[in-house]
């Protein structure tokens, strides 16, 4: 019984269409076919192979029931020994064939799909390798990792069973009637007759306690809420204060009598059910058995009791692909549902990507500019309005504004995160969408707000920047990024773990490592976001000591917020509401009275409050000898 009558998917285990699936049905269309075929195409010889296992062991497994009126005619009514054991062994033997053979087939198909499914998987990988920061931060992350695993897992299921239960149930089907109407075309036609007399009303069962069972989860859902929001500490005092309680009473109960008039029925519609199937399969072979004794006895046409035997014995093993055939158009409708939303996955449009004449500069100065940029994450909404400076070779730049004044957006723009809507980013004089985008990237070394560390050793962390760096290159990068001490202190030195697992990082020390990191990767321009949520001041000097020379040595940008990295940069942006409203040196700025004066007053100065005698050192250099309104 390899495969007569094989059950539908198991991943589409539930035999009705749910409303929403109805109302979302696929369009199934020749191109949509032609698609699901490419992915078949390169194993056609694999599923040519499949396809003939499957039509042997459909036909070695009705073989015995044909074998059966043999045993009665030629060996049990002709009482002949040597045609008994030989027709027994025989319908052993095929039984056995059919289930190697069905071994065989399920090995190459699950082959198939396994191939299949990686094919898909490392396609849909890339493909999402490819897109824009905007779909990250507009998909969910759980839809994005759904489609990547259950769907492309659905596949699987889809070729492993749905087509191959397709197949097999088609063909055991067309070979059982083949071999009915051999024997009497009378009793074939009864048959056919009869099979769809027991699957319809099956199928009507079914669908009626399907509509029961959803109907009672919609209730039960109800009742469920009714008692989350009556019987909770507050909705009790509502209902006690309002004096509800006979209200809710009724509620509860009208509710609570739907669900078991609900319950009632659907128990009672199994119960039809499993009458309707014994009467339906006990009818057929009595019908047969009717039909074909009279036309034996009465008529004499040429019928033996083996043939009768054999056409009841067949029309039993033709109920369940009929049955699954039936079934088969839900999970066809599930199957085609699962490519569609696949595809429709990799039909995204890459947003980002290499223009087709991308050039590749020999050399990198790190000169960037901006050049009346404006840009928004939603087309309508402008995020950055107007943008324009130039930050030369060797130069660095403090950024510094009100939250969500666009900050982070100005330097999303320099590695391509994102596309400008209007203006244009350039990188030494070339506009950053006519480079290379692997030449770009690497030439930008962003540390962010929120370092992401991946969770292994310090060394892999380190190494994912350049690969061949060598042990002191490493340890150079984190002298530099002052982590070296700390990373000396753990037992296992580069090899200690990061993250969740093992080693717990402190903010600052996540920070520093990841400035090494970046360090590592020796990019021309070095990004730093400093990160707003405060670091015990220890931390905070470790980093400053960290990257105070890279800010005097290298081209850099910074999004500061703290006044010790600010002074540290040759000028200083003001950014207000996706403008550069200011720009200039420290003083100036300060002088003029402006956006920048008011975010030093109520930000940056903050960060010199905890201290004491250096920061009136600071304070006399900010201020020059009077201090405006705060006195000393
Ligand atoms: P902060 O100092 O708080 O980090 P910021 O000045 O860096 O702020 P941005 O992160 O550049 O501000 O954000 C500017 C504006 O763009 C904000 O209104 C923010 O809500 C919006 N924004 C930022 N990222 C996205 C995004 N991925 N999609 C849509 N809107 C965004």
């Amino acid at each position: 019984m390899a495969n007569a009558g094989r059950g539908h998917g198991g991943h589409f285990s539930r035999g009705f269409l749910t409303e929403e699936e109805k109302a979302n049905q696929p369009k199934v269309t020749p191109a949509l076919l032609r698609r699901i075929f490419s992915y078949l195409k390169p194993y056609s010889k694999h599923l040519a192979l499949v396809l003939v296992c499957i039509a042997v062991s459909s036909f070695f497994t009705l073989l015995p029931s044909i074998l059966t009126g043999k045993i009665l005619d030629e060996g049990l009514l002709k009482r002949d020994v040597r045609a008994l054991v030989f027709y027994i062994a025989l319908s052993l033997a095929v039984t056995l064939g059919a289930n190697l053979i069905g071994v065989a087939e399920s090995y190459i198909n699950t082959w198939i799909a396994q191939h299949i499914t990686y094919d898909m998987r490392n396609q849909m990988y890339a493909h999402l390798q490819k897109m824009s920061q905007r779909f990250f931060t507009t998909n969910n992350q759980g839809d994005i990792i759904t489609r990547m695993t259950s769907d492309i897992d659905g596949v699987q299921q889809v070729i492993t069973n749905t087509f191959t239960s397709i197949l097999s149930n088609a063909i055991t089907l067309i070979i059982a009637m083949i071999a009915m109407f051999r024997k009497n075309w009378i009793l074939a036609l009864i048959g056919i007759v009869i099979v769809p007399l027991f699957t319809l009303p099956t199928r009507r069962a079914g669908k009626t306690r399907w509509k029961y069972t959803n109907e009672s989860q919609a209730c039960n859902d109800e009742i469920n809420g009714i008692l989350n929001e009556t019987l909770s500490v507050s909705g009790q005092l509502l209902s006690k204060l309002f004096g509800k309680e006979k209200y809710e009473y009724e509620r509860y109960e009208a509710a609570n009598g739907r669900m078991i008039r609900l319950n009632i029925r659907e128990s009672m519609a199994g119960r039809w059910f499993r009458v309707i199937l014994t009467t339906f399969t006990s009818i057929g072979p009595m019908l047969i058995y009717l039909v074909g004794g009279l036309l034996m006895i009465r008529y004499n046409q040429d019928l033996t009791v083996g043939d009768i035997t054999v056409l009841v014995a067949l029309l039993g093993r033709m109920y369940m692909p009929v049955n699954s055939l039936l079934n088969i158009q839900v999970d066809w409708i599930r199957s085609m549902a699962l490519f569609t939303r696949i595809f429709d996955y990799f039909d995204i449009p890459v947003e980002i990507e290499n223009a087709p004449d991308a050039v590749t500069p020999d050399r990198a100065e790190g000169n960037v500019a901006f050049e009346h940029v404006r840009f928004g994450y939603e087309p309508d909404r402008a995020v950055l309005k107007d943008v324009s400076f130039t930050l030369q070779a060797g130069h660095s730049i403090a950024i510094v504004g009100p939250s969500g004044s666009g900050k982070s957006t100005i330097i999303n723009l320099i590695p391509r995160l994102y596309d400008v809507n209007e203006g244009r980013v350039t990188f030494d004089g070339v506009d950053v969408r006519k480079l290379d985008l692997g030449f770009l990237r690497r030439q930008v070394g962003v540390v962010s707000q929120d370092t992401y560390l991946f969770n292994g050793t310090i060394r892999e962390n380190l190494l994912y920047a350049r690969p061949d760096a060598s042990e002191s290159d490493m340890v150079a990068a984190l002298k530099k990024a002052n982590i070296w001490e700390f990373v000396q202190r753990q037992p296992e030195g580069l090899d200690a773990m990061v993250g969740n697992r093992g080693l717990k990082l402190s903010g600052g020390e996540k920070q520093r490592l990841s400035i090494a990191r970046v360090l590592l990767k020796d990019p021309t321009i070095f990004i730093f976001d400093e990160a707003t949520s405060a670091l015990d001041s220890i931390s905070e000097q470790k980093i400053q000591e960290a990257i105070d020379p890279i800010i005097q040595s290298r081209t850099s940008i910074l999004i500061a917020h703290r006044l010790s990295t600010i002074l540290a940069a040759d000028e200083i942006l003001v950014v207000q509401d996706g403008q550069i409203v200011e720009r200039g040196q420290h003083k100036e700025l300060v002088a003029r009275n402006g956006v920048y004066r008011e975010l030093y007053e109520t930000q940056f100065s903050k960060a010199l409050m905890p201290e004491s005698e250096g920061v009136s050192e600071l304070e006399q250099y900010i201020w020059g000898a009077q201090p405006a309104d705060e006195p000393d």
